[in-house]
This record gives C-alpha cells, sequence and structure tokens, in this order.
C-alpha cells in the first residue's frame, strides 16, 4: 500500500546531502575520507535512508553510529559499507555485531576477550578500533601505561584485529582552542605507542564537525561529521565557510477550515478563547509527531501560502492555527514546520529555538511516524 505523503513529512533534498559530502571533501583534500555520522536518526531524517544513499550514492565507505541497534538496521535495510560503532557496546549486543561485521570500539580486556570468544564461536574475525581517552571521561583508555597494556593483550587474541583508532573533542567549538590541541597531543602519543607497537591502523580519526573545519593538522585517515553532512557548520552560522546547505522541510496539511466568533474556544480544556472573529485551520499534526506543545505558549507559528500561521493549541495528532489573516488558504494545503515558503523562513535555529531545543535534539525527535521523502 502506498501511503504517499501521510499526514506529515519530511522532504530531505539528496542532491544538498551530496553536495554537502563533496564540499567536505574539497575542504579535506586527497588522502581524507568521510566517515559520516548517522546518529540522532541521521538529524532527524532517516538514518536508514541517508545510509543508504551515502553508501550507493556518494561513494561513501564508512558510516558511525552510536549503537549496535542502528548498525544492525542499517545491515537489514541492505547498506553494505563499513560500519562503525563509536559508543560503549552492551554485552547483549555483541553476538550481533559480530554476526553483521560491525567495527566496534575496544578500551578494556573483559570486553576484548568477550568478542574474541564470541569472534571464535561465529568464525569471523572482528575489527575493533582503539577508543583513546583524552579529555572526555566517557569511554575509553589513556595513552601510556594503559594502552601499552591494552595493546599487549590484545596482540594474542586472535579473533580480533585492531584496525582503528580514534578519540572525541569535548570543546572543539570553543573559541579558545586550546583543550583541543591538548587532546590532540594526547591523541599523538598513542599514535607513536601504536606506532612502536607495529600496528598501523587504516582508521585513524579525532574530528567531528567543528574540527573538520578548523583543525586540519588533525584529519589523519578520517574525519567524522555528524552536522556538517546535514548542513549544519557547528562553528556558527556566518561561519559557514564551506557553503553547506541544509537539506530539509517539513510539512503537514490543512485539514479543516472554520470561522469561529468571539468567545467561542478551541481545544481541550477550552485552551484558547477567541476575544474576535477569526479563521482557524486545523493542520494534520501534534506533539505525537515530535514537535513540543510549549512552543505553542511561546507564540511559535507555522507557514501556509508564504505567510506566518501562529498556534492556538496543539493536541496530539492535531493543532491549530490562526489563519485570519491569510486570505487564500484553502483545504488541503501545505502548512511548513520548518524550512522556507515563499518571501518566509522557519530555518532551523528559529525552529529549535521556537521548541526551546538544541538543534540537533529538535531535529532528532522528529517523530517516527513522520514520513522521509527523499527528492
Ligand atoms: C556526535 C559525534 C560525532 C559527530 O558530531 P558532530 O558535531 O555532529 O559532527 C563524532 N564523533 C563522536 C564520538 C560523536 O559522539
Amino acid at each position: 500500500m502506498d501511503l504517499g505523503v501521510g499526514n506529515t513529512f519530511l522532504e530531505v533534498d539528496l542532491g544538498k546531502i551530496k553536495a554537502n559530502l563533496n564540499r567536505i571533501r574539497g575542504h579535506i583534500g586527497e588522502g581524507c575520507e568521510v566517515m559520516p555520522v548517522l546518529k540522532a536518526n541521521a538529524a532527524g531524517m532517516g538514518f536508514e535512508g541517508m545510509g543508504h544513499f551515502m553508501a550507493d550514492e556518494c561513494s561513501v565507505r564508512i558510516v558511525a553510529v552510536a549503537q549496535v541497534f542502528e548498525a544492525v538496521k542499517l545491515r537489514e535495510a541492505g547498506v553494505d559499507c563499513k560500519i562503525l560503532v563509536m559508543g560503549g557496546v552492551p554485552y547483549g549486543n555483541v553476538h550481533a555485531a559480530v554476526e553483521h561485521g560491525i567495527h566496534m570500539p575496544v578500551f578494556n580486556r573483559e570486553f576484548a576477550v568477550l568478542v574474541n570468544d564470541e569472534a571464535k564461536s561465529q568464525g569471523n574475525k572482528v575489527k575493533l578500533h582503539t577508543k583513546m581517552e583524552t579529555g572526555m571521561n566517557r569511554i575509553g583508555v589513556k595513552p601510556g601505561r594503559d594502552l601499552d597494556r591494552l595493546v599487549d593483550y590484545l596482540k594474542g587474541l586472535a579473533g580480533i584485529e585492531v584496525v582503528g583508532v580514534y578519540s572525541h573533542l569535548v570543546e572543539s567549538q570553543a573559541a579558545d582552542k586550546s583543550f583541543s590541541h591538548h587532546q590532540h597531543g594526547l591523541f599523538k602519543e598513542a599514535l607513536s605507542q601504536l606506532d612502536s607497537k607495529g600496528i598501523e591502523p587504516r582508521y585513524i580519526h579525532l574530528c567531528n564537525s567543528a574540527a573538520t573545519v578548523w583543525f586540519k593538522e588533525a584529519h589523519y585517515t578520517h574525519v567524522r561529521p555528524g552536522r556538517l553532512v546535514y548542513g549544519i557548520d557547528p562553528n556558527g552560522d556566518e561561519k559557514n565557510g564551506l557553503g553547506l546547505e541544509f537539506p530539509v522541510k517539513w510539512y503537514a496539511f490543512v485539514t479543516n477550515l472554520k470561522e469561529i466568533e468571539a468567545g467561542e474556544t478551541v481545544g481541550y480544556n477550552r485552551f484558547f478563547k477567541a476575544n474576535r472573529s477569526m479563521k482557524v485551520a486545523t493542520l494534520s499534526f501534534g506533539y505525537g509527531d515530535g514537535y513540543n506543545r510549549n512552543l505553542v505558549l511561546k507564540g511559535g507559528h507555522v507557514l501556509i501560502n508564504g505567510k506566518r500561521a501562529k498556534f492556538l493549541d496543539m493536541c496530539m495528532d492535531q493543532s491549530f492555527v490562526d489563519v485570519t489573516a491569510i486570505e487564500d488558504v484553502k483545504l488541503n494545503d501545505r502548512a511548513v514546520l520548518l524550512g522556507s515558503d515563499g518571501e518566509e523562513e522557519i530555518n532551523l535555529l528559529d525552529f529549535s529555538a521556537m521548541l526551546g531545543e538544541g538543534y540537533m535534539n529538535a531535529m532528532a525527535g522528529i517523530g517516527g511516524r513522520v514520513r522521509r521523502i527523499y527528492r
């Protein structure tokens, strides 16, 4: 059954994703590859669809996700590039990860033994990336004695192969770059330790989006941007030096139009009270789609026929906007929740400000039943 665009849909312009990848490639130059980060559901754009597109149409050879669950979903969707899980892996996920040939981080013996045993029992060899602790104190092994011991130990495990080494910068967006340089110093120590033990990882990666832009000397074999790929330069909007484009528009539909009189109310518990006669449009989405009802109180709006229509209230699956001043609005017209419409625009920063969240959270929160349409 073709459900078409559903009640509400995100339209993702794949040409812009590809162009963003190519702009990043132009910036990092030959000898370094992009490992796009598909976390937060690829910034809400749908990680399976985006993974497919990047592997099939953009020559991406490795992507990064947060969890084994996501990696397995990508495999099931037929994405056949390499996949790295970046975060710590609960033991119950190891079997599936090994079965699907997923790259995982390693930073302690216990996990290495577990993976090694699983690899042996499946007759597989598992590729691991040594995760370095350089300042986040989340997951990782410190350079120096700890790394030495771990690497010596890993060498004795026939079921695993160390193919990568990485770390994560904790304040790469800050104006003061000194801690990033400090972390890079520790990372370099780790690289020379690995080198002295005869390990030459094919995947050496430190830079997230912000650092991909400014930290050229830390690019190594791969950069690991999330936001840049999705058209967002976290170094600040005005610093979008790579000319990246945000590829998403979010739409819903007008399902009803009505005139109400002064004194009538709208929504549950008579939430909105009209003090004049007005024209109200009902829209085909609600907070069940990942929108935040709080923005109703904050004067949030959508765009209809290129004009701003303020929310009056929002239910789980439907919402109400004031279209008194929009003359030509018709049943089944599109409402733009995010993106431009005529002269008006709700850009990502306005949108996340309305939702009162960071823009990645705002995008990641867009619900599963919002259809993703790729063009
Ligand atoms: C989220 C994340 C990234 C990508 O972050 P962006 O700032 O979106 O580029 C890269 N590496 C790790 C370990 C991450 O958690």
